[in-house]
């Protein structure tokens, strides 16, 4: 291609600030532009195509669904859904699933079931959730409430009620916050949007205790950490928790949009029929993408092998990047890692792209990378690389 297209014609709302790259074509770890360029994929779509690019099990499965029927209702059994659902609680300590079409959707299921549970089935009228500071939930009314963060919340006003806000890996905080209204706490256990911030297993466990004793949900917010980036299916497993809620969405369906709320089973009378409901959820493209997804995933041992190359990119951007005046620290779970800076990394997330590699800003001062859990050491090593480029001249 010659003559580039005029990359932005005006009518879209510039909800975001974009690069001037259009990517037109994947395969596994690769993305070209329209100019032909190469990109080395660290981000995955934001932890989305957690299996690169085009995988071609997934790619099948969508085409024999495409081949048989696209949507139909909820209101009819799609075994597909059953299926994925099935393979879900199969491989979590969840027994129930409801199915939405994104991670705000299954946040905002999450903090409905809460309610619900806590008003219909147990008649205690409590209805706060508290999350935690630098928290992202998303951006729906409710979660971008539940968000920690005030730069989501910024002309938005007013908020719904029923939330508060406790400083993460700090129980004395959340103890504080706890009151008779107080119906769930939620949050990441590693903290993606916010700065690759770990939760430690100590706060987690007394989190986990906190929760039993007060008669709280403890409710998990994986839509990021989940299947398989951190090297676990579930981060939660990281822990030695058993979460009474548990949202995806991101990963679980390698790029097809899918949300999902797990649930344990006592909450399943919290939602009778007609108290929540998705057009879209788990209809059958999605639910084929994500139980191939999922079967993939378990049958090819990816999370054994996220947690492997996880090991090995930290250890190799600890041993190559930390000695480097600009960089703060390296740390990560599986291949969700983070390199925090000493200034705001904008710029070098620019340059990283001039060079042909895709990452993510996890606030101010932190690249986020999170590659597809088929990366090789040999990839992992020409990422090193060009980071160390960019960063060596900083
Ligand atoms: C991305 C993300 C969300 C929101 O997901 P959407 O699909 O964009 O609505 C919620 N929680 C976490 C932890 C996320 O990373």
């Amino acid at each position: 291609m010659n003559m580039a297209e005029p990359i932005d014609n005006g009518v879209l709302f510039p909800a975001y600030s974009k690069y001037p790259v259009s990517l037109i074509k994947g395969n596994g770890s690769r993305l070209w532009d329209d100019q032909g360029k190469e990109y080395l994929d660290f981000m995955s779509g934001i932890a989305v195509c957690n299996l690169g690019h085009v995988p071609l099990k997934i790619k099948r499965r969508i085409q024999e669904q495409l081949e048989q029927v696209w949507h139909v209702s909820n209101l009819f059994h799609i075994p597909n859904q059953q299926k994925l659902a099935q393979m879900l609680t199969a491989h979590s300590c969840a027994d129930l699933v409801f199915f939405c079409n994104s991670g705000a959707e299954a946040n905002e299921a999450a903090i409905k079931c809460a309610r619900r549970y806590h008003q219909r089935v147990l008649g205690n009228g409590r209805y706060e959730i508290i999350t935690f500071e630098k928290s992202f939930h998303g951006r729906t009314m409710a979660t971008l409430t539940a968000t920690g963060q005030d730069k989501v919340k910024d002309g938005f006003f007013p908020l719904p009620e029923g939330f508060a806000y406790a400083r993460y890996n700090d129980i004395q905080s959340v103890e504080d916050r706890i009151t008779e209204r107080t119906a769930a706490i939620m949050l990441e256990l590693v903290q993606g949007e916010g700065g690759v911030y770990a939760a430690d297993p100590e706060f987690v466990t007394r989190l986990s205790v906190l929760c039993k004793e007060r008669g709280l949900l403890l409710m998990i917010d994986e839509v990021q950490t989940g299947m398989g980036r951190t090297g676990k299916l579930f981060a939660y497993e990281h822990y030695g928790i058993e979460p009474d809620i548990i949202t995806l969405a991101k990963g679980l369906a390698s790029g097809f949009p899918i949300g999902a709320m797990m649930g344990k089973k006592k909450l399943r009378d919290a939602f009778s029929p007609g108290s929540h409901a998705s057009t879209f959820g788990g209809a059958p493209l999605a639910a084929a993408a994500g139980l191939a997804t999922l079967e993939t995933i378990l049958e090819e041992r990816l999370c054994e092998r996220a947690e492997q190359m996880g090991a090995y990119a930290l250890q190799r951007l600890q041993e190559q990047l930390q000695s480097y005046s600009i960089v703060q620290s390296v740390r990560g779970l599986g291949l969700l890692i983070g390199l925090e800076c000493r200034e705001p990394i904008a710029p070098v997330i620019q340059e990283l792209l001039l060079h042909g590699l895709l990452v993510l800003a996890a606030g101010t001062h932190v690249i986020r990378f999170m590659p597809s859990l088929y990366i090789t050491k040999e990839e992992i090593d020409q990422a090193v690389d060009i980071v160390s480029t960019v960063l060596e001249r900083r």
